[in-house]
């Protein structure tokens, strides 16, 4: 009959397996969250100090939890049996397993406290606390003998017996059943009470029926009451077979029983009210149930069952009248017991450990937040920062695109302007080359040697002197120029640049100079000097000063004209007459001494004597005066002309080579500042690209934080229906 009604034990054993679940998941839950609040924190991206704490308390909880979950795993029922010794504790203790598991009668020979309790084996063993290893128990003379025998078995130590679960169904639902060694035996009822009774979810006081209660035992349950408020107390009055013996005074004898026992429960130790007391006090035999059971397991037909009445004997005989009134008494005291501790064991040891699974919940919980919150914040503030940055990268982009124009309109303008400074510049010292030549001074010697060292050094002395000219007129106005250019280039860029970027930046250039190659050795390198006398009313020279002393060389020499030097049409015409002279000249000198006497005989010989005269004394006089002087006189003239021809040829290309100087200078700084902007929009891209990755990673976090809360409220709401369960409404 006890078989098919469900234990009261079993809301224990569910309550037990509900909230480890709860556990396992909660802690498997709260490793995820330490393991991401130390990533987190790895991350960089939120505050390491904050997530360091915040760590912290997380490990912390995983390491309360562990000691919560192991705590829970050995987490038992636990009742109590006190009494004075031969009252019956240890049958009680058989009773209820329906087997002889502990020795009983042994007295006083021992003082150990023993426990028996369930394992999932086959075979029973015990350990003792001296000596933790497994010894085997095949009955229960064994167990009797090693507990007389054993020399290492101090008294009040504990003994602890593990009993096969498939051999007692009680043992199935994590009961654990402590026998002491009788209240009336020790003086250390304190150290008892510290060692075995603080974790007992209930009491029985195991009282002898035949006698009342003593001293001893009251005084051991009003300290028990004094360390635990309000124990569960039960009070069996055993060997209530007794009593049959007179059945006129059992009801009195009854009745003062439970007047004590009442009084002792409500007035004394004040665990029960006093109509409460009166359903915690049993009159049972456990010497009559144990034995009835144990008929029973070994296949013989219980007496209790069958109403069979007879004498009572240990050994499964007759038993007393009444007895099918103890065993209901016996039955209603487990059931009792049963309901009391599955409700009272469910309370004390799982309700604190369900509050605290709720702390815990609700602190990572509250860290989940926190991170949400702050990676949150971080994500808004990169987004704000990457608008930001974006914005400037565009606008660096515009302004930069926006100066390169500018800078090359510039560039144009300023070279412009120095190609027509030089220009200038270049045709007035052209013009003036006159006094450039007059003011060279060198020895003057008409051979060819001395000639030749005469020119070098005149070509170099003009052209020293025409490039220190141009570099006075141009190279400072110029440079000033450069520098204002550059400067303009740098105070627009500055502003688009990174302040690191723009400590690199460089001043304007100030080893730039301008260099005025006119290459003037090779444009005069054909110069030819003529400084051969030459009369000045001579044919050659009057020729000469008709049509230009280079027509009159060629037209006297007879030679034709040079293609390039006979492209204009004036130079033809004068060409053609020189030629015309040049044939006249030829044919004619005989002519001439013709004409000479017509004239001598017109004008008579005296004017023509004296002309001829004149003629002669011009000649001599120009000839004796033909000196060196003259001839460098005639060669600088020469060199003048010359010169100035072929520099006005190379204005142009010297300009340009100038401008194109400027241009490329300023091309250059341009370079290298658009290289620093290069590089300053480089670094913003690169700020941008980290941005992105750590709003990423901020989001990233934001999202596993979420899935942490929601994971902790799934927790807590099976927390709220265990309490619901379990624990409330008990
Ligand atoms: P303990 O010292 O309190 O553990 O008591 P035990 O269980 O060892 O019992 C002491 C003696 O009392 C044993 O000889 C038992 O057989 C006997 N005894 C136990 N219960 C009853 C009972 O209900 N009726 C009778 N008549 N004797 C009992």
């Amino acid at each position: 009959m006890d078989d098919e009604d469900p234990s009261p034990l079993r809301r224990f054993v569910e309550a037990k397996r509900s909230i480890t679940s709860i556990f396992d998941q909660l802690l498997d839950f709260v490793k995820d969250g330490s393991a991401f609040v130390d990533e987190a924190g790895r991350s960089d991206d939120l505050d390491p100090a904050a997530l360091e704490q915040q760590s912290v308390e997380v490990r912390s909880c995983v390491s309360k939890l562990r000691t919560i979950r192991d705590v829970l795993l050995r987490r038992h029922m636990k009742v109590a049996f006190f009494g004075r010794t031969s009252n019956g504790k240890s049958t009680v203790i058989n009773a209820m397993l329906r087997e002889r598991v502990l020795p009983s009668g042994i007295g006083h020979t021992t003082n150990c406290f023993l426990s028996v309790e369930g394992t999932d084996g086959d075979q029973a063993y015990l350990h003792t606390e001296a000596s933790p290893e497994r010894r085997s128990l095949t009955t229960v003379n064994q167990l009797a003998h090693a507990l007389h025998m054993d020399p290492t078995l101090e008294s009040g130590s504990l003994v602890r017996v593990f009993w096969p679960q498939s051999c007692c169904a009680l043992l199935r639902d994590h009961l654990v059943l402590m026998d002491s060694p009788g209240t009336d035996v020790t003086l250390e009822l304190d150290s008892w009470i510290d060692k075995f009774c603080l974790d007992a979810d209930v009491f029985v006081l195991v009282g002898n029926a035949e006698s009342t209660l003593m001293n001893t035992e009251k005084l051991f349950f009003h300290k028990v009451s004094e360390r635990i408020s309000k124990p569960n107390i039960f009070i069996l009055l055993n060997r209530w077979d007794a009593s049959v013996s007179e059945p006129e005074y059992m009801e009195k004898v009854r009745k003062q029983h439970v007047d004590r026992c009442v009084s002792f429960l409500s007035d004394e130790l004040r665990t029960l009210a006093v109509d409460e007391a009166p359903g915690r006090i049993f009159f049972v035999s456990a010497r009559e149930v144990l034995s009835s059971r144990m008929q029973r397991a070994q296949g013989m037909p219980e007496t209790g069952e069958t109403g069979e009445t007879g004498e009572t004997g240990e050994t499964g005989g007759a038993l007393a009248e009444g007895f099918q009134d103890r065993l209901r008494e016996f039955q209603r005291f487990e059931r009792t017991l049963e309901e009391v501790i599955s409700q009272s064991a469910v309370k004390t040891k799982f309700e604190q450990h369900a509050v605290t699974a709720r702390q815990v919940s609700q602190l990572v919980t509250a860290v989940m937040d926190d991170i949400n919150i702050a990676s949150a914040d971080r994500k808004i503030c990169c987004l704000e920062e990457r608008e930001e940055r974006r914005d400037r990268l565009d606008f660096v982009r515009g302004q930069i695109h926006h100066l390169r124009d500018d800078v090359r309109d510039k560039i144009k303008t300023l070279s412009e302007d120095v190609s027509a400074k030089v220009t200038s510049a270049l045709s007035d010292q052209t013009c003036s080359l006159p006094v450039l030549v007059e003011e060279f001074r060198c020895d003057f010697s008409p051979t060819h040697e001395n000639l030749q060292i005469y020119k070098t050094k005149l070509l170099q002395h003009v052209d020293e002197r025409l490039v220190g000219c141009l570099a006075h007129r141009c190279s400072a106005g110029v440079l000033r120029d450069i520098r204002d250019a550059q400067r303009h280039m740098i105070d627009g860029v500055r502003p688009l640049l990174s302040p690191s970027v723009q400590e690199q930046l460089f001043a304007p250039s100030s080893c730039f100079e301008l260099t005025y190659d006119l290459g003037l050795a090779v444009l005069c390198a054909d110069f030819q000097e003529n400084i051969e006398f030459q009369f000045s009313l001579g044919w050659t020279a009057l020729v000469s000063r008709f049509i230009g002393a280079a027509n009159a060389k060629r037209a006297l020499s007879g030679g034709e004209p040079r293609p390039q030097e006979a492209s204009g049409f004036k130079d033809e015409v004068v060409v053609s007459i020189a030629t015309g002279l040049a044939s006249v000249t030829s044919r004619a000198s005989m002519t001439v001494l013709v004409i000479g006497g017509v004239v001598w005989r017109c004008v008579g010989w005296r004017p023509l004597g004296v002309s001829l005269s004149l003629y002669g004394l011009l000649y001599l006089y120009e000839k004796l005066t033909w000196t060196d002087a003259s001839r460098e006189r005639v060669l600088k003239q020469q060199f003048v002309e010359h010169a100035a021809r072929r520099l006005r040829t190379v204005i142009p290309v010297t300009s340009s080579a100038c401008s194109q100087q400027v241009c490329k200078e300023l091309m250059a700084t341009l370079g290298r500042l658009s290289e620093r902007v290069e590089r300053s929009s480089a670094q913003l891209e690169g700020h941008v690209r980290q941005l992105s990755l750590r709003i990423q990673r901020l989001e990233n976090i934001q999202r596993r934080s979420k899935a942490f809360r929601n994971r902790a409220t799934e927790l807590e709401t099976q927390l709220d229906s265990f309490s619901a369960r379990f624990l409330t409404g008990n």
